[in-house]
C-alpha cells in the first residue's frame, strides 16, 4: 500500500462508514480531478457519478471558480462576520435573494402545458429578503429549526413550539438535525438526545400501499394507481395536531425528491398540495434544498428561470436552506434564505435580548463566498442552462436499457438524479436485507471500472456534474448493468 493510504489506515475515520470493513480494503486516494474525471495516487482515472457526496456542480478544476478563489485569495481568505461585513459575502446574499424570489418575481404564474388538476392554485407567499450565513447542510437547518421555533414563541406565543416532517427524511446530523429526520438506522441511538418531531407519510410511489398497481418496467409514479391517499395523510396530521389544541410551527421537507432517504421522487402536484395545506395551518414551510438546489432537479418548462426545487411547485418557502452545491462543491459553506417577518421578529432594543444568538467563526467565509458567487455567475449562462437540459435527457435515454435486468425495480430521475432501486426479483418487489449488502456490492464492482458513487441501501445513486458528456453517462450506465450482472451472477 502506497504512504497516504497506510496513513489513512492509521490516523483517519471515515463518515458512515463501518471501520472494519474500511481496514480489510485498499483505500482510492484521491489526488486530483478535472471535470467529471477524478484521478487516484497510482494515476487511474474514475469518472465522479455522485458528484463528490451530491456537492459537485460544473466539475472539478472548473476554471471560473478556480479564478474567483485565486482572485479572492490574492485579498484576504477569512475575516470574521461578526462585527464586520465583507465584499463577496454581501454580493452573494442579494445574489441568493433574487434566485429565492424567481417564482415569486416571476408572479407565480402556473405552467399552461402541465396538469393543472395535478398542481392546483399557487401558494400566498411571503418574499425572500435575508440570508444567515453557515457551514454545511446541518448547520443550514439549525439555523432554519431555531429561527422558527423563535418565531412561533415570540409572535404566535406558542411555548412549545412543534414540527413536521416526513417519513424517511433526513437533514443533517447535528442534534436538532437528527431531531427532524426519520432515518431509524441513522438517528435511533441518539433518541435520549433528541427532541421529538412528529413524522407524517411521505410519497414513495413504488413501495406505497395505497398504490394498487401491479409491478411495470417503469418509474412507479408513472403508472401508480391511487387516490393520493399520501396528501390526505399530511391533511389528517395538521388536523389531529388541532384538534389537541396546538399546531405546527414549521412542516420541513426536501422539495421533489427525498435523498438519503433513497432517492425517493414525490409525484407532481404532490408538494404543491401539502405545502397549501401547512399555509392553511399558518405553518412556516421549511425547505431543506442541501441536495436540490442550484439546478439539480432540472429546470422549470416554462420560461421562469429558477434554480430550486421549490418553485417547480409553485412553492415559495419561508426557510430555504441551501448547502451543497452553493460554492458549486468547492467549499464548505451554506445559507438560510428566509423572509422579513421572520428577521422582524428579532428586532428590538439591545438590553430586549432579541437578538439571534447563533453563529459560526467561518459564517460569510469570503473564499466560499467568491466561489459561490462564480457558480451562481455559470448557473445561470445560457451554456450551464442547455447543457442542464441535454444532460437530464442523455440521463433519460441512457437509463432505458437497465430495464431488462431482473435485479432493477424502479428507476427514479428528476432532473439529474437518479436512483436505481435494486431488488430480488422485479416482478414481486422484493427487497434485499440491508446485511446483504447488495447497494454497496454494485458500487464495488462499479468502482473496479471506473465509476465511482455511493449507495443509499439498495439504490444505486447517479448524480452526475453538470459538464458530464454523453459518452461519459454512457460509460456510468453500462457500469451499472454490468456491475448488476457481475454481482448477481446474471451474466
Ligand atoms: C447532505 C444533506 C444534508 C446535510 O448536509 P451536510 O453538509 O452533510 O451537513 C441535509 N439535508 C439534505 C437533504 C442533504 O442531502
Amino acid at each position: 500500500m502506497d504512504k497516504l493510504a497506510q496513513l489513512d489506515h492509521q490516523y483517519v475515520w471515515h463518515p458512515f462508514t463501518q471501520m472494519k470493513d474500511w481496514l480489510a480494503s485498499k483505500p482510492i486516494v484521491i489526488t486530483d480531478g478535472k471535470g467529471a474525471v477524478l484521478n487516484d495516487v497510482h494515476g487511474r482515472e474514475y469518472l465522479d457519478a455522485n458528484s463528490s457526496i451530491w456537492t459537485n456542480l460544473h466539475g472539478h478544476k472548473h476554471p471560473k471558480i478556480n479564478a474567483a478563489i485565486q482572485a479572492q485569495l490574492e485579498k484576504i481568505s477569512h475575516s470574521s462576520a461578526l462585527g464586520f461585513a465583507n465584499e463577496p459575502a454581501s454580493l452573494l446574499a442579494e445574489k441568493l435573494v433574487t434566485a429565492a424570489n424567481a417564482i415569486y418575481d416571476f408572479g407565480l404564474t402556473i405552467d399552461e402545458s402541465s396538469d393543472k388538476s395535478a398542481r392546483q392554485s399557487p401558494i400566498v407567499n411571503r418574499k425572500s429578503q435575508k440570508v444567515f450565513f453557515s457551514d454545511d447542510g446541518s448547520t443550514a437547518m439549525e439555523v432554519a429549526l431555531k429561527l422558527c421555533y423563535e418565531v412561533e414563541r415570540r409572535v404566535h406565543k406558542t411555548p412549545e413550539p412543534k414540527f413536521l416532517s416526513l417519513e424517511g427524511a433526513y437533514h443533517g446530523d447535528t442534534v436538532g438535525a437528527v431531531s427532524l429526520g426519520h432515518i431509524d438506522l441513522f438517528h435511533k441511538a441518539y433518541g435520549g438526545l433528541l427532541f421529538k418531531s412528529d413524522k407524517v407519510m411521505a410519497p414513495y410511489c413504488y413501495r406505497c400501499p395505497y398504490n394498487r398497481a401491479e409491478p411495470e418496467r417503469a418509474d412507479a409514479r408513472e403508472y401508480r394507481k391511487c387516490n393520493w391517499e399520501c396528501v390526505g395523510k399530511v391533511e389528517e396530521t395538521f388536523v389531529e395536531r388541532q384538534k389537541a389544541g396546538s399546531r405546527y410551527a414549521g412542516f420541513i421537507f426536501e422539495p421533489l425528491m427525498q435523498g438519503a432517504a433513497g432517492m425517493i421522487p414525490q409525484p407532481d402536484g404532490w408538494l404543491n398540495r401539502v405545502a397549501e395545506i401547512a399555509r392553511s395551518y399558518q405553518t412556516l414551510l421549511i425547505a431543506d434544498e442541501v441536495m436540490t438546489g442550484f439546478g439539480r432537479m432540472g429546470d422549470r418548462q416554462d420560461a421562469c428561470p429558477t434554480l430550486f426545487a421549490s418553485h417547480k411547485e409553485n412553492v415559495q418557502p419561508d426557510f430555504l436552506c441551501v448547502a451543497k452545491g452553493l460554492t458549486g462543491g468547492y467549499l464548505p459553506m451554506a445559507a438560510t434564505v428566509t423572509t422579513q417577518e421572520v428577521f422582524d421578529a428579532f428586532l428590538g432594543e439591545y438590553d430586549e435580548f432579541k437578538t439571534f444568538f447563533h453563529g459560526h467563526s467561518f459564517t460569510g467565509n469570503q473564499l466560499g463566498a467568491s466561489a459561490a458567487l462564480a457558480s451562481l455567475e455559470i448557473l445561470h449562462s445560457a451554456e450551464s442552462i442547455s447543457a442542464r437540459a441535454a444532460l437530464e435527457k442523455i440521463l433519460g435515454e441512457e437509463l432505458k436499457s437497465l430495464w431488462a435486468l431482473e435485479q432493477v425495480g424502479d428507476i427514479r430521475q428528476v432532473g439529474l438524479v437518479v436512483g436505481i432501486e435494486l431488488v430480488k426479483d422485479w416482478k414481486t418487489r422484493e427487497p434485499f436485507a440491508l446485511s446483504e449488502r447488495a447497494g454497496i456490492r454494485v458500487c464495488e464492482a462499479m468502482a473496479k471500472r471506473g465509476v465511482l458513487t455511493r449507495p443509499v441501501g439498495s439504490v444505486i445513486v447517479l448524480m452526475p456534474p453538470y459538464c458530464t458528456t454523453k459518452e461519459q453517462v454512457g460509460k456510468m450506465v453500462s457500469a451499472v448493468r454490468e456491475s448488476i450482472a457481475e454481482v448477481f451472477g446474471t451474466e
